[in-house]
């Protein structure tokens, strides 16, 4: 069994962003040479996400509304997490959005279903933060 493992940085000027990631993941697994295998993808963050779903602009920017709805950013002074700091919103964020994906590796591509592409999810950005791309197999 081989494993391989890499960081993936990104510093993203907004305070929220989402970024498709799909094509620096599928380079990895071409870096590591595995053809059989699973792939996990997170974000090492609390306020970033990694998912899977449609890269089309309309859904982005409904995910945006709706996340304000649930979690709106201001203000900022309705919770208890913000003494000293603003992104309260941005772990609640995270959480609906969720912390990892892991996909399955057939004859070395990424075995997405139909539409599936893979997404950071920039919450509370302005910093440098990290994604972990772990791949086993063979
Ligand atoms: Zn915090």
């Amino acid at each position: 069994m081989k494993s391989y493992r890499k960081e993936l940085w990104f510093n993203v000027s907004t305070r929220r962003a989402f970024i498709n990631i799909t094509s620096q993941v599928q380079e990895c697994l071409n870096e590591s040479g595995i053809s059989e295998g699973l792939i996990l993808v997170n974000a090492m963050h609390i306020t970033a996400s990694v998912f899977i779903n449609d890269d089309e602009s309309g859904l982005h920017h409904d995910y945006e509304a709706w996340l304000e709805k649930l979690a709106p950013h201001e203000p900022v002074s309705q919770y208890r997490h913000n003494v000293g700091e603003d992104n309260a919103d941005a772990h609640l964020k995270r959480q609906v959005m969720g912390r990892e994906v892991v996909v399955a590796v057939t004859d070395g591509q990424l075995d997405f279903g139909t539409w599936e592409q893979i997404f950071y999810g920039e919450f509370d950005g302005g910093r440098k933060k990290r994604v972990l791309v772990k791949i086993i197999g063979a």
